[in-house]
């Protein structure tokens, strides 16, 4: 069975460009038309039949239209926005070699005659929607609409046709799209403007076209244009160049060119032609989505201006409701266009072998004996010969240590002596890294103790004095001692030896003097695009104390401590992001604290509360009829007041109005709880899927307490689990299935569910 889609390239790898073509739905493409295969950053629209796998391009049969026709007259209109796209893609892509006239013809005749209903809209639908295609393609399909009985008339605007003849473009006009050709023009005029184009003389000097105008001034080459110009072409532009649009209006405000309106800016974005955003999603989006981030960004400002505070959670989760009108649509909030995203950072260096080094005393194990010793030498030999990836000096090695333990099978104190020679006591080796000695360990040598002592790679720092008594200082906290050099600790404090290392970045790389910094914004920027930039929002948290070795303040960013943030004024208008718009309108919200800048503690929390809106909202269809879901009501648990249950407001919808429950996990803050999918522990709570944390003593104490204090009876339920709480009595249950096990596993034993965040971290 075929069924309408399109298909874009869904890249898996970055750097080796390895990936999958799938349609609309998900599903893996296997066997693709030959011109396709090739051009991975394309889409293409046309027939898909699940059991061969197999996708096949439009072929403009008129059975094709009748199946295209037949998609869209009987496609849900109310709930599904873009309901047109498979129509609206295959009018604007026809091929016009490929087109046959009679084709189309009948194809329309027949829904005509087989539903005279449609009469009304559906050949004005069609005109809509080719209206958008290129000159070319109208004047194919209108003759054969008009014989219909109307009277269309091709779309041309002036002034794009005229702008494209003043770019050198009016061959090329005729087979663009109205979206394509504004496209054309902006990335011709940058183009010609990075490579300073003697072209560009012409155009500036007699820059009277509207269009040319804003495009010149996007590009800086043009002075403040018209407030008419941007609200008229606004939404023929894609979202990256509304984006520069807004962004170069705060920088008009800054050079006193222009003056922020909010109120202007809104009725911009939330003009008639926003619909114009939507056709474009449609016709360039590889999946539609909405995107929400401008809104956001106006509504944050305007917040923070007024209030001094950002959007609620509520506030986020409204403006994706009201922006999606309770249509089924995949909501984007593109926080990233909003807030500054990491740039890596001014991180500690993976390879930098520590601040100090680490020697172990390895010595005989004292256990071996007469009944024992043949038996572990076979142990020792077994895993050295299971060894893999060793160099060739290694394999010598190896095969030296089998050879002579070997012979030391039937004569214990040969093999003591030969131990005790090549291991001597009280002598510190770093061979603990060594994989070979380490298939000696237990059973033949232990290791006693760990020595530290201070690494030379200190001296290359500018305040190595002061880093060495930061260092000294530390470790005879921690040691409980009174040393100058070095720190020798028994192997059974286990704890201590792995707090130093960590601490101390220690670990045998047997290469030296790598830098403790590495500055990733310098490797990002020269290895161009090779390398996946971290898409991080950086919000890094202050660490409240300097970094113990280095004496500087630092952030935590992805759990490592960070030099450098990567927020900051910034050079080119191009990329203001919300804490410059701030600033511009004198709301400074950055602060620099010597590891770079610092956004306030309000800005902090509005990033926390975006990225978990998104999480939210991503949940927020309906799953029995796609609906949006709105809030039910406020959550009585906690006092945020945030939205925790939603219901769907389909009438028709057979879960009509049931109660959903969506929230964050309270304990791990990161898995997202859903009562639609989450199991329920036999307490009746649901289980987040990250952390599996349920319920706890202390949840049902503080339960009961909110009823005394306000001298109500504590209800039943509650009673009868005072004291049982999950949490305290050790016990998980598979947020998948349901299995009950105890603290100790790390999977779930019955369905081998995985969850994210280890047993050591839960807390309640
Ligand atoms: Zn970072
Ligand atoms: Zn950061
Ligand atoms: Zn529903
Ligand atoms: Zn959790
Ligand atoms: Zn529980
Ligand atoms: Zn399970």
């Amino acid at each position: 069975m075929e069924q309408l889609c399109y298909i874009h390239f869904e890249l898996l790898n970055h750097k080796t460009q390895e990936g999958y073509w799938a349609t609309d739905k998900g599903l893996q493409v296997k066997h693709l038309p030959e011109v396709i295969s090739k051009s991975k950053g394309k889409t293409a629209t046309g027939f898909y039949n699940i059991q061969t796998q197999r996708f096949r391009l439009f072929s403009y049969s008129e059975q094709d239209w009748n199946s295209l026709f037949q998609e869209y007259i009987f496609h849900d209109k109310v709930t599904d926005k873009f309901y047109y796209l498979y129509l609206l893609r295959i009018l604007n892509a026809i091929n016009t070699s490929k087109f046959q006239s009679e084709a189309f013809k009948r194809a329309i005749h027949k829904q005509l005659t087989d539903y005279p209903t449609i009469q009304e809209w559906f050949i004005k639908d069609l005109y809509k929607y080719v209206s958008f295609a290129s000159l070319n393609k109208q004047e194919l399909i209108l003759p054969i609409l008009n014989e219909f009985g109307y009277d269309f008339k091709v779309i041309e605007p002036r002034l794009l046709t005229d702008a494209m003849e003043i770019i050198g473009e009016s061959f090329t006009c005729r087979e663009l799209g109205i979206f394509n050709q504004f496209r054309l023009i902006y990335s011709k005029i940058q183009q010609w403007k990075k490579e300073n184009d003697y072209r560009l003389i012409n155009i500036t000097s007699q820059a009277h076209n509207e269009i040319i105008q804003l495009i010149l001034w996007l590009n800086d080459l043009h002075s403040m244009v018209n407030m008419s110009i941007i609200e008229k072409y606004f939404y023929y532009l894609g979202i990256n160049v509304r984006t520069l649009i807004i962004r170069k209006l705060f920088e008009e405000h800054r050079n006193n060119n222009h003056s922020i309106n909010i109120g202007w800016l809104e009725t911009l974005l939330n003009s008639k032609r926003k619909l114009l955003a939507d056709y474009q999603i449609t016709l360039f989006g590889l999946r539609p989505e909405l995107n929400l981030s401008l809104e956001i960004l106006l509504d944050a400002i305007k917040s923070y201006a007024d209030k001094k505070t950002f959007l609620t959670l509520n506030g986020v989760i409204d403006i994706a409701i009201q922006q999606s009108g309770s249509q089924k649509i995949k909501i984007n909030l593109d926080s990233k266009r909003v807030f500054d995203t990491c740039n890596g950072g001014l991180r500690v260096n993976p390879k930098f072998n520590g601040f100090l080094l680490v020697e172990y005393q390895i010595a005989t194990n004292s256990t071996l004996a007469l009944d024992n010793f043949r038996e572990r030498i076979d142990i020792a030999i077994n895993r050295m010969k299971s060894l893999k990836d060793l160099s060739y000096d290694d394999i010598d090695y190896a095969g030296y240590l089998i050879n002579e333990l070997n012979d030391s099978k039937e004569d214990l104190p040969k093999l003591l002596l030969f131990l005790k020679d090549k291991y001597p006591a009280n002598s510190w080796s770093i061979k603990d890294a060594d994989e070979i000695s380490k298939c000696l360990i237990p059973e033949l040598l232990t290791i006693n103790k760990a020595r530290f002592t201070l690494n030379s790679s200190i001296e290359t720092f500018s305040n190595k004095e002061e880093i060495k008594e930061n260092i000294i200082n530390t470790l005879n906290e921690w040691t409980d001692s009174d040393s100058k050099e070095e720190w020798i600790i028994s192997i059974q404090n286990k704890e201590l030896i792995n707090r130093i290392l960590k601490g101390f970045y220690v670990h045998n790389t047997g290469e030296s003097s790598q830098p403790f910094f590495t500055d990733w914004k310098d490797i990002y920027n020269n290895l161009k695009n090779n390398l996946l930039r971290p898409t991080d929002i950086c919000y890094g948290n202050l660490s409240e104390k300097k970094h113990h070795i280095t004496n500087k303040n630092f952030v935590w960013c992805k759990h490592q401590p960070c030099f450098r943030t990567a927020i900051e004024h910034k050079q080119s208008w191009k990329d203001y992001k919300l804490t410059d718009m701030l600033n511009i309108l004198g709301h400074n919200i950055i602060e620099d604290k010597g590891c770079g800048f610092i956004a306030n503690g309000e800005y902090n929390k509005f990033v926390d509360i975006m990225l978990k809106a998104q999480k939210i909202v991503d949940r927020l269809q309906c799953k029995e009829c796609g609906h949006i879901l709105f809030p039910a009501k406020r959550s009585k648990g906690n006092d945020s007041n945030e939205y925790t249950y939603y219901h769907c407001e389909n009438v028709q919808c057979k879960e009509y109005h049931q109660e959903i429950y969506i929230n964050h996990c309270f304990n791990c803050k990161d898995g997202i709880i859903d009562s639609r999918e989450s199991k329920r522990c036999p307490n009746g709570l649901c289980i987040c899927p990250e952390c599996l944390t349920c319920c706890s003593n202390d949840f049902f104490d503080r339960m009961a307490n909110k009823y005394l204090s306000s001298n109500r009876l504590v209800p039943q339920w509650i009673n009868n689990r005072l004291g049982k709480g999950h949490k305290d009595l050790h016990t998980l249950f598979c947020p998948k299935c349901g299995t009950e096990f105890d603290d100790t596993h790390t999977e779930c034993p019955s369905c081998h569910y995985k969850w994210k965040i280890a047993n050591y971290k839960r807390r309640i």
